[in-house]
């Protein structure tokens, strides 16, 4: 099952230790010394070499993202979008390899799986025309709408700098003064905030991305991953008890399930928007903290991802996978959302700091199609050039770019002065309307009231009577009802 077996004194047969160089070594136990009470000997290479890889088997944890829980598998296209794109990974009857990684956000490497937080739900497709990456969260929309802002919201939900705790108070201070949060708080709040498992979620683009089919006709879309094990979740009792007992729970529990054979899938669906419809559409469809309406842009089928396969090794595959939006097949762009566009350089920057500059040649980052970049040497390379001369253009049969293979640009035009503004407002584009319609027509009775005792008791939690006072209007501003709720309980009514 993780490649272990018992080996017992009688059948005893193993493998001799080696050094890191493969050369035989004489002790695993003892030291070199003058004599068993005698110093210990600076030419015990061994014994030096444990120390400094012992030293040095960290990588620096992800800012963001850095719990997780991950599994290969593979995505089969199940109908035809192929009027919608031309990318490879979506054309009728295909079958592709991938790796996905689950996590939480906030908390660090050995922080509780059932922490109340977005999910992240991150996949790359190994495609034969290189890595298609989606980098997404288990919820459609996100807390802020502008990279510009993404740093400040991290810190306000990580560790307070003097104290070194998480820190409610920062939290809503950061909330209640940013509006645009409310539709990703009450999301948040409510039952999906902690999910079951990694299994019981769905996965989100979150994103608005432009899609480019055979003819050159452009499409935006967003991508829904819905579980096939259903939408389950934790109450905030049930997680907090849980935190205590098994901080580990949702990556023993992916993996438990992928090695006794029950391998979780999820369907692919997407919503279509034509190109022409973004201007006029009642929301802006590039704001990351607004979702489209289904009934406005039904869900589509395109296939079923299935993750059947454990890492051999957690600190290879997993650790060291390195997802980004930035890698985009022929097919597939990038919208105008300014989350993305953010994305598109931090995630590539944080790899090359976080695993090196040549994370892409690692086992889960290698494309399984050819790699003919004129990128050469720096720390930890060992796959050779593929590119005959290292310069381009060269006269030695060098790769030369060829836009019949990768299409043009997938683009969409823009003129006009350089600001430093919001969104041009659409129609409905205030940030409270989206998250007052989840809370009144999306949850029921029951879950409402779980909504309101989880902020409340949030709320009770550290947090100072000027930002409680800001959270109960930011509250009465997407539902006055549930404002007042949530201000009667916390101040004990
Ligand atoms: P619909 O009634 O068509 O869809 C409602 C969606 O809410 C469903 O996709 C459902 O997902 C999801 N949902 C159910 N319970 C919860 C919960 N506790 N927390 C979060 N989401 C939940 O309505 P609309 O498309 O008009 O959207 C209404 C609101 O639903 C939006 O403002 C948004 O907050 C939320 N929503 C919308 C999504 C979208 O892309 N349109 C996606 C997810 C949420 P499922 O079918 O898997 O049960």
């Amino acid at each position: 099952m993780d490649g272990r077996t018992l080996v017992t004194e009688s059948s005893r047969k193993v493998p001799y230790t080696t050094d890191n160089a493969g050369i035989p070594v004489e002790s695993d136990a003892h030291s070199l010394t003058v004599s068993p009470d005698g110093p210990v000997l600076l030419h015990d290479h061994y014994l030096i070499e444990k120390m400094a890889q012992f030293n040095r088997e960290r990588v620096p944890e992800r800012v963001v993202h850095a719990k997780g829980a991950g599994a290969y598998g593979f995505f089969e296209v199940t109908a035809d979008v192929s009027q919608y794109t031309k990318a490879v990974v979506f054309q009728p009857g295909t079958r592709t390899e991938m790796l996905a990684r689950f996590s939480t956000v906030a908390g660090e490497q050995g922080s509780p799986d059932t922490w109340r937080d977005p999910r992240g739900f991150a996949l790359k497709f190994y495609t034969e025309l290189g890595n298609y990456d989606m980098v997404g969260n288990n919820t459609p929309v996100f807390f802020v709408r502008d990279a510009q802002k993404f740093q400040d919201f991290i810190h306000s939900q990580k560790r307070h700098p003097a104290t070194g705790l998480r820190d409610n108070d920062m939290q809503w201070d950061f909330w209640t003064l940013s509006p645009e949060t409310a539709h990703q708080v009450a999301w948040l709040m409510g039952d999906r905030g902690i999910p079951k498992s990694y299994r019981f979620m769905n996965g989100y683009s979150s994103h608005t991305y432009l899609w480019v089919n055979g003819g050159g006709e452009r499409f935006w879309v967003k991508y829904h991953f819905k579980t096939d094990q259903g939408v389950d979740f934790l109450t905030q009792a049930e997680a907090d008890d849980l935190a205590g007992r098994d901080g580990d729970l949702h990556r023993r529990d992916l993996h438990g399930a992928i090695a006794s054979g029950d391998a979780p899938s999820w369907t692919l669906k997407v919503q279509i928007m034509p190109f022409d419809d973004a201007p006029d559409y009642r929301f802006n469809p590039f704001d990351l903290t607004k979702v489209w309406p289904h009934g406005d842009y039904p869900l589509i089928e395109v296939g079923r991802m299935t993750l059947n396969k454990n890492p051999e090794d957690y600190f290879v595959h997993i650790e060291q996978a390195a997802f980004e939006p930035s890698n985009l097949i022929p097919g597939i762009g990038p919208s105008p959302d300014k989350m993305l566009l953010g994305r598109l350089f931090s995630y590539p920057d944080t790899h090359r700091y976080r695993i090196g500059p040549n994370y892409a040649q690692l086992p889960p980052n290698r494309p399984r199609s050819a790699v003919n970049s004129y990128a050469k040497d720096g720390p930890m390379r060992y796959a050779p050039a593929n590119t005959a001369m290292p310069y381009a253009p060269n006269s030695y049969g060098g790769p030369a770019a060829d836009v019949s293979v990768s299409g043009e640009p997938a683009s969409w035009y823009s003129a006009g002065e350089m600001v430093r503004e919001a969104y041009t407002l659409h129609a409905e584009d205030d940030d409270w309307g989206q998250a007052g319609t989840l809370v009144r027509t999306v949850l029921d009775d029951a879950a409402r009231e779980r909504l309101v005792s989880n902020v409340a008791g949030h709320l009770q939690q550290g947090v100072s009577p000027p930002v409680r006072e800001r959270a109960f209007q930011y509250w009465r501003n997407i539902d006055q009802d549930i404002g007042d709720r949530i201000a009667k309980q916390v101040n004990g009514g």
